[in-house]
């Protein structure tokens, strides 16, 4: 999803593991064939108005709830969460999630570490204005914890991270979701 933020990363970890990835800015691109999609980092209030303006909100909505793999970072977590704490406001809402919004505060806003996705191993994690998910359904399976907190997860066709394997040197979570779709 081209529509804002930082798509521009995904495509380069999509690519260099050779698949085919394409920018989604109008509706007429979600005619293209597509096997999974990926929602980017940004904002999520705006990515959220783009998506309606644009009309593409509903069909993508469709897409996902019927079975399509997508990879949500940060914002796109934000936007696949059924709740989002502290407000009515939700956009997809496909996944059994609450996430909680620029949940670090202004102190410990951006960081780095590494820590554990469950099925990966350790690897690098990049953290900006992040989300985390405060809880989760039982049908949903927690891939890692940081400092207590879930920030990754996956339920069925839908992987979520709180932060973003595209800005690290590290593409095995996007590996991971290509194995989704395949
Ligand atoms: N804080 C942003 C939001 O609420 C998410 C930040 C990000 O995607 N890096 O939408």
């Amino acid at each position: 999803m081209a529509l804002q933020g930082g798509f521009i990363e995904h495509i380069r970890h999509l690519q260099s593991l050779e698949a085919d990835a394409f920018e989604i800015r109008k509706k007429t691109d979600l005619h293209r064939e597509m096997d999974g999609l990926i929602l980017p980092g940004g904002e999520s209030t705006t990515m959220g108005i783009l998506l309606k303006e644009s009309d593409m909100f509903d069909e993508l909505k469709l897409k996902i709830d019927s079975g399509m793999p997508v990879f949500g970072t940060c914002a796109g977590l934000i936007l696949l969460a059924h709740k989002i704490a502290g407000t009515e406001i939700t956009y997809f809402a496909s996944m059994d999630i609450v996430a909680k919004r620029n949940a670090y505060g202004r102190q410990l806003g951006s960081f780095y570490t590494e820590a554990e996705l469950k099925g990966i191993g350790i690897i690098p994690m990049v953290f900006i204005r992040a989300p985390y998910i405060e809880s989760a359904g039982e049908s949903v399976e927690i891939l890692s914890v940081v400092n207590d907190r879930i920030v990754a997860a996956r339920e069925k066709n839908i992987l979520v991270t709180s932060y973003h394997p595209e800005l690290t040197s590290d593409n095995r979570v996007h590996q991971y979701f290509l194995k989704m779709i395949t």
